[in-house]
């Protein structure tokens, strides 16, 4: 059987159900609202994992591009 229906093989289309509206306020993040990056797809779930994919859920921003490393030795 193949299924190459689209660019996530993981993604059985579960997500569609707990799909997140855009907010018209507020961030994403701070409505509880998670995106899986394997379905493309932003989530509105109790769970850290991505209802449809099993994937893990982005729940908050991406980190700024800077290292807090302390040079303790
Ligand atoms: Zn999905
Ligand atoms: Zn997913």
């Amino acid at each position: 059987m193949s299924r190459n229906s689209g660019p996530h093989p993981l993604c059985i289309g579960k997500c569609k159900e707990f799909q997140a509206q855009r907010p018209k306020v507020g961030k994403r993040y701070q409505l509880g609202q998670k995106l899986c990056q394997e379905c493309d797809q932003w989530i509105f779930h109790e769970g850290v994992m991505c209802p449809c994919c099993h994937n893990r859920l982005r729940t908050r921003p991406r980190c700024k591009k800077y290292k807090t490393k302390v040079a303790r030795i």
